[in-house]
């Protein structure tokens, strides 16, 4: 069996049984230590804050980190520093039947369907994918050529069931993933929540991109940033999961710092290795001036959905920058795949000092256009083009 079908089987083992997302607590938590020991001081200190704000990057486990500090705000029985997971508090967090944690997430169809109605979904993803992709979300609702949205309606519902007492339990919680996709009525009706907050009410906002919240709900949070993972964690986890220690460091140089792109390179997902063949395809094509070709590409590409679309935009800025940097004959400072790199041996010096910084700019216009809804074959093909005529520069 070759390396990367045991990667895979490796790997796929690992998604389903080291990293499920049951019974999660602070000690289950890779890296992030002092965070996590910012926060379990607020609790047992008694002073949680009503508004707090998980940031940073995608795929870093923000969210096993919320999942373990809710058991920790409700454990009957905290010990050592960590929840019990035994007691009839952790039991229905873990099944999810704590009537006083509420989740809300993006989601579709604002006006025909209720958030409820998506739940059953939604713990399944909860519990399935740990590192909880954007992408990985909106694919297991179906909504891949949309990009989810936390509508006006859910802030309402918060405001209503935030108003009553809290069934069970001292605290009521909102935990609220992706609060940087809410509407703009949605992000006032909660700035109000947050403004005057309800006793006992706890809001945890788990966000990708803090940046783009309301400047007036960021400065209202208590703001806990994670940074992106250390290879060694990364290596860690890997080799946790079955890795050799020689692919598992490979994969983490690689990674970025986000679990989710070590297991997507290590993985059956693969989205790299499918993004590197069309960005070789469409350097040669954009190259060889073969325009026909290349519309026809960008068709295919556009039809991945949006938001693989803007990933695949990433991938390219990522792959731009590493040519250039290939030309600074210093290996030591790319990051490649065995095929990027050969690649790159003869394409690199067609992306230079004259031509990377229009790259760079057109890829960024491309990525911004597609994720505002823009024609995403247009937004392609127009890009390609530019690419096209910077090649030869
Ligand atoms: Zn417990």
């Amino acid at each position: 069996m070759n390396l990367t079908s045991r990667l895979r089987i490796l790997v796929r083992s690992a998604c389903f049984s080291l990293f499920q997302v049951i019974n999660m607590k602070f000690s289950d938590i890779t890296g992030h230590r002092n965070v996590v020991d910012s926060l379990r001081n607020l609790v047992d200190s008694d002073r949680i804050p009503h508004a707090i704000l998980i940031g940073g990057p995608s795929g870093i486990g923000k969210m096993r980190l919320v999942r373990a500090l809710v058991n920790y705000i409700y454990c009957l029985d905290r010990h050592n520093g960590d929840s019990c997971g035994k007691c009839p508090a952790c039991l229905q967090n873990d099944h999810h039947n704590n009537p006083d944690l509420h989740f809300v997430f993006p989601r579709t169809g604002a006006s025909t369907k209720s958030t409820d109605s998506f739940l059953p979904k939604w713990f399944e993803f909860l519990d399935e994918s740990s590192f909880m992709p954007p992408e990985g979300w909106a694919r297991h609702i179906e909504a891949a050529n949309t990009v989810p949205v936390i509508y006006r309606s859910d802030a309402d519902d918060i405001s209503r069931t935030a108003s009553l007492s809290s069934f069970a339990y001292r605290y009521k919680t909102y935990v609220i993933w992706l609060p940087e996709r809410m509407q703009p009525q949605c992000a006032n009706a909660l700035l109000k929540l947050l403004e005057e907050p309800y006793p006992d009410t706890l809001f945890i906002l788990v966000s990708n991109e803090p940046d783009k919240l309301l400047p007036t709900i960021f400065s209202r949070t208590q703001r806990f940033n994670l940074k992106p993972l250390p290879d060694e964690d990364i290596s860690r986890m890997l080799t946790n999961a079955g890795l050799n220690s020689v692919e598992a460091h490979e994969v983490a140089r690689l990674a970025e710092g986000s679990m989710l792109k070590a297991l997507d390179i290590a993985g059956e997902g693969g989205e790299i290795k499918e993004f590197s063949s069309y960005y070789m395809q469409m350097m040669r094509l954009a190259y060889a001036r073969n325009a026909g070709a290349v519309r026809m590409l960008s068709e295919g590409i556009a039809a991945l959905g949006r938001e693989k679309t803007g990933r695949f935009l990433a991938y390219c800025a990522r792959m731009t920058r590493e040519s250039f940097i290939c030309n600074l004959h210093n290996p030591q400072l790319n990051v490649m795949t065995k095929s990027e790199t050969d690649f790159n041996a003869r394409f690199s010096p067609f992306v230079n000092h004259k031509n990377v910084e229009r790259i760079m700019a057109e890829i960024q216009r491309a990525h911004t256009d597609v994720l505002r809804n823009g024609n995403a074959k247009l937004v392609l093909f127009d890009f390609m083009l530019k690419v096209m005529i910077q090649l030869r520069r």
